[in-house]
């Protein structure tokens, strides 16, 4: 449904994306994860044909989106970052407005009726988009990508500034339009990519670095292979004696102190949980830990985590 290949944007002298590429098939939910300025919105923007790529090739339902944008983008249900929203127009005014400019082909009514029953819009038809809540409004965005039943929706930072209740709403209406559409949704929130997606895409400075399957990430990130311990007792020697225990992979001394204690990075053989076979082997020594944690469950910590990965194998 999406192929996009070796695409690199430049804004300017500024590389916002660079040799980029994937591919995303029919049916497919799947999340763009990046930290805010990753590139998530070049991506769409482009995908969209609302810009244009810099090198690269991107076809979306099999159309190229540079040599054919009308043709590519009756595929595509977009919902910007900033959803193109008139104030003074009602919801229904609104609708009828993007049914006209989107030249649909389905029956006007029966098709708005449809789409504003899935997305729940019903009973504020008549009222002016500019005095809805900030959840409804985005409401009307996604009723706005649903016109025409495209094959692909391009969602970008759909749950961005909605109360956590419009929260849930939205991610449960994102998996119900996967049953029907292919689903490509943006997010710099790892929590809504593990809720919503099969598939999740990091970008991060404009680089793609990873693409995998939703579990397996989650699997990753709680596999709890990263502590952080205090302990009191002499450096070198703690160090010898953690590195020698089953199940832990790498111990250093961070060089920092914690009260009367140093403070150690530990990192743990996946697929081994080591945190009790270290609290045996220090109380045995004499060694009291006063203070221990799992580091590296955010968001930052797999991004880290990831760019090490990707640095130390180039
Ligand atoms: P994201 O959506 O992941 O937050 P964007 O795609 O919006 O990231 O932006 C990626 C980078 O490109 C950012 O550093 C941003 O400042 C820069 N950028 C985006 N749009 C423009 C533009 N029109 N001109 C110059 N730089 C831009
Ligand atoms: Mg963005």
């Amino acid at each position: 449904m999406i192929e996009v290949k070796h695409l690199t944007k430049r804004y300017g002298h500024f590389l916002a994306l660079e040799d980029v590429s994937f591919q995303i098939g029919e049916g497919e939910i799947v999340g763009l994860l990046g930290p805010n300025g990753a590139g998530k919105s070049t991506v769409m923007n482009i995908l969209t044909g609302c810009l244009s790529a810099s090198e690269g090739e991107v076809r979306v339902a099999g159309v190229d989106v540079r040599e054919h944008p009308t043709e590519a983008k009756k595929s595509v249900g977009y919902l910007p970052e900033q959803p193109p929203l008139y104030p003074d127009m009602t919801v229904g005014e609104y609708l009828r407005f993007v049914y006209d400019l989107k030249q649909v082909d389905l029956p006007r009514e029966p098709h708005l009726k449809e789409i504003c029953e899935l997305v729940k819009l019903g009973d504020v038809e008549h009222r002016l988009i500019g005095h809805l809540s900030k959840g409804y409004r985005q409401r009307v965005g996604i009723a706005a990508a649903l016109i025409g039943d495209p094959k692909l929706v391009i969602f970008d930072e759909p749950t961005v500034g909605l109360d956590p209740k419009q929260i849930i709403e939205v991610r449960h209406l994102l998996r119900t339009l996967a049953k029907r559409h292919t689903v490509l949704l943006s997010t710099h929130i790892l929590a809504e990519a593990k809720a919503v997606c099969q598939r999740v895409l990091i970008l991060n400075h404009g680089q793609l670095i990873a693409d995998e399957a939703t579990d397996a990430l989650a699997r990753k990130v709680e596999e709890n292979t990263h502590f952080q311990y205090s302990i009191i007792g002499p450096e070198k020697d703690v160090v010898k004696l953690l590195r020698g225990v089953s199940g832990v992979k790498d111990v250093i001394s961070t060089g920092e102190r914690d009260g009367e204690a140093w403070v150690y990075a530990l990192s743990g053989v996946a697929g081994q949980d080591c945190r009790k076979a270290v609290y045996y082997a220090l109380a045995k020594q004499g060694y009291p830990i006063i203070a221990a944690g799992a580091v590296g469950a955010d968001l930052e910590s797999i991004f880290i985590r990831l760019v090490d990965n990707a640095t130390s194998k180039q």
